[in-house]
């Protein structure tokens, strides 16, 4: 490539029979095509190949290692530090690999690496099935996978990636392979946890679980209620049944339907509940135990409602466009004095989009080993996530500020090491304490998979040399 040439170029001369679309800065669509959820990620790609299919794939692969460029893949664009966008590099956009196939007879889904998880509960809800996801319809399924998985169904059916059969994928050799129980294992162990550092997949396989009408919404207490019912929550959910999910938070009362207008921006302590199951009673029936050692709430909104209804719950609080940063850790107890600092960080919410959420990760989260997966921390009881969130990006400094003050405050309390999906970069030291005793492994694996470290834009494993 001569200097004066630029990669979109290059690639549009170089990259042949390339079947979807190749988009450099001098395009029109260039500008919608760089953002980012994070509004707070401003990043300029070189070239932005949205790939249609595998054979794209590999192609754009090939062409950034050709021209030893730095390469980024998006799947949903979710990432809050922004790892699905590089400057002056190549972004594999994978957005128009959309295939969902479900087969019910196998309870299996087929999904293609550019699906976002909206996609894929809408079709597996149409025969009474899901696998876990996360909490925001729009997030996508290939970041949000290959870092663990956490939402409403961790408690009773796992992590995304303990559902993860098998993975369709493109390595740094631009080679495609399966990766499996049976096929390339020690990939398929990597990419349970250990994010995107191992190749671009271009489809997932993941188990399905009988899950179709749940019983879900939150209940919510006062600000200053909030240790009152965080330690009584924080004994209740690690003993209760694995049906019954529920993340505790600090936030705000979202301003419209279905919040009466009274509660609109109140600051409050809460519990978002997941019932994996269709009977109101029975849910009311679980919940009640920790219900009856806690004042009468503002609000308790759980109702029988289709999964995907729950899953895009949060959809309308957080758009794409807000200013995000957000900090996060792994937790395995909450003494008294923990909940003290949550006490005190939970009452300085900088802005009503603000949020501290506890998301359990036991129940069928703890069945396998810390060693079964990339994913280490088997032990720990939550993941917690400090998120500072404003559509104005005057209060960045505001919400970082709180996020990042409310993190270090906990930090005598975590287990180690952080949720990679949640966190910002935080260094090569963050990331290691994050796979704790599965880096090492990790790191080898990397060497034989991507030895030159072409997929670095993520929470990177360095190959071993
Ligand atoms: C509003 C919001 C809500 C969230 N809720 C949850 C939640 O409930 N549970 C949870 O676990 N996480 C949650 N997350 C975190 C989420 O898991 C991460 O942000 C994740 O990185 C998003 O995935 P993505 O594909 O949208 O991201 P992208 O920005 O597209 O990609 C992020 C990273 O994933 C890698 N990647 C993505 N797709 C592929 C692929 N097909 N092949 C290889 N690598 C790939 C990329 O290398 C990149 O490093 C949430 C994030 C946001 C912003």
């Amino acid at each position: 490539m001569s200097s004066v040439t630029s990669p979109a170029s290059a690639a549009r001369q170089e990259v042949t029979d390339f079947k979807g679309r190749l988009i450099g800065p001098e395009d029109g669509e260039y500008e919608e095509a760089r953002d980012v959820y994070n509004a707070m990620i401003d990043k300029r790609p070189a070239l932005i190949a949205r790939c249609a299919d595998p054979d794209d794939v590999a192609k754009v692969v090939r062409f950034a290692v050709d021209h030893d460029l730095p390469l980024a893949i998006r799947g949903g664009g979710h990432n809050g530090g922004g790892l699905g966008t590089v400057d002056d590099g190549v972004v594999i956009d994978l957005s128009p690999m959309k295939t969902v196939e479900v087969d019910p007879q196998a309870r299996t889904v087929r999904v293609g690496g550019g699906c976002t998880w909206g996609e894929v509960d809408a079709a597996t809800n149409e025969h009474g099935l899901a696998t876990p996801s996360g909490i925001i319809s729009t997030t996508g399924v290939g970041g949000l996978t290959l870092g663990g998985g956490l939402g409403h169904l961790t408690r009773k059916c796992g992590l995304s990636i303990d559902n993860l059969l098998a993975a369709e994928m493109v390595l740094a050799s631009g080679e495609r392979v399966r990766a499996s129980a049976d096929e390339n294992p020690d990939l398929h162990w990597a990419i349970r946890g250990g994010g995107g550092n191992f190749g671009v997949v271009t489809e997932f396989t993941f188990r399905l679980h009988d899950v179709d009408t749940v019983v879900a919404g939150p209940t919510f207490w006062t600000v200053e209620q909030g240790p009152e019912v965080l330690r009584t929550y924080r004994d209740f959910i690690t003993a209760a049944p694995r049906e019954l999910n529920g993340f505790f938070l600090y936030g705000s009362v979202p301003p419209g339907d279905p919040f009466p207008e009274e509660l609109h921006l109140r600051q409050v302590s809460g519990i978002v509940w997941c019932y994996a199951g269709d009977d109101e009673d029975a849910a009311a029936k679980e919940m009640a135990p920790l219900l009856e050692q806690l004042p009468e709430p503002l609000l308790h909104g759980p109702q029988a409602m289709p999964h995907p209804a729950l899953q895009s719950a949060f959809d309308g609080v957080y758009p794409k466009g807000d200013q995000w940063y957000w900090r996060a850790d792994f937790v395995k107890e909450i003494p008294d004095e923990a909940v003290d600092v949550h006490a005190k960080y939970g009452a300085e919410m900088p802005t009503w989009k603000s949020t501290m959420h506890l998301y359990p990760i036991d129940g069928a989260a703890h069945d396998p080993d810390s060693s079964d997966t990339a994913w280490s921390y088997r032990d720990a009881n939550w993941g917690s996530v400090f998120a500072g969130v404003d559509p104005d990006p005057a209060n960045v400094e505001a919400i970082r500020r709180w996020s990042i003050d409310y993190n270090e405050a906990l930090r005598p309390y975590s287990a180690g090491g952080a949720y990679v999906n949640m966190m910002m970069d935080e260094g090569q030291e963050r990331v290691r304490a994050s796979y704790r005793d599965n880096y090492d492994r990790l790191a080898s694996i990397k060497a034989t998979y991507d030895k030159d470290n072409l997929f670095r834009v993520n929470q990177n494993i360095q190959p071993q040399t």
